[in-house]
């Protein structure tokens, strides 16, 4: 399958400081181009050439035994997961945030009322996934995950989408 829009796989990779192991690009191995940030990677089919070895993490080890034929279950676009009323994080509960010239200012995330509502993380395949990389996974087209998958570690969700396979790692608990 081919993906029907280019994918900005830069958006997966890792930002900032640079490790050891490089994560700061993409790059390409056996016909599949790779990106991840330590959390979660993803590999797109490419016609591209094999790249240079530089230090880059063995990313075709997660995908060891990945059958994306079995993924029948879509990755639901849209959030759907809980949202709490907690006290805001903005604030701390005050209400009021200090602008820069020191002035007391009313918060706008909570309109000063000191609780706001917070999206919980939500669990796939009782794996509780972080906001940030639910999203980056909704942003792929036609996601679905297998609920029979079997990876290499038991807090890892494999999925597949078009045109490329993924895996994110869950959150600690
Ligand atoms: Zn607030």
């Amino acid at each position: 399958m081919e993906a029907t829009t280019e994918l900005n796989l830069q958006a997966f990779c890792r930002f900032g400081k640079v490790l050891s192991v490089k994560m700061d690009a993409p790059w390409v191995i056996g016909g599949w181009e790779y990106a991840t940030d330590g959390v979660i990677c993803i590999r797109i089919l490419t016609t591209k050439a094999d790249g240079e070895k530089t230090g880059q993490p063995d990313a075709e080890a997660l995908f060891k035994g990945f059958d994306p034929e079995k993924c029948d279950t879509p990755w639901l676009s849209g959030f759907v997961s809980d949202e709490i009323k907690t006290c805001c994080p903005q604030c701390d509960g005050d209400g009021y945030v200090y602008d820069v010239d020191g002035e007391q200012t009313r918060c706008i995330m909570c309109a000063g009322l000191g609780m706001a509502y917070v999206e919980m993380p939500r669990r796939i395949n009782g794996i509780k996934i972080a906001n940030l990389y639910d999203r980056l996974i909704q942003s792929l087209p036609g996601v679905q995950f297998s609920r029979a998958d079997k990876p290499p570690t038991n807090k890892m969700i494999r999925f597949a989408f078009l045109g490329g396979q993924g895996a994110v790692m869950g959150l600690q608990e």
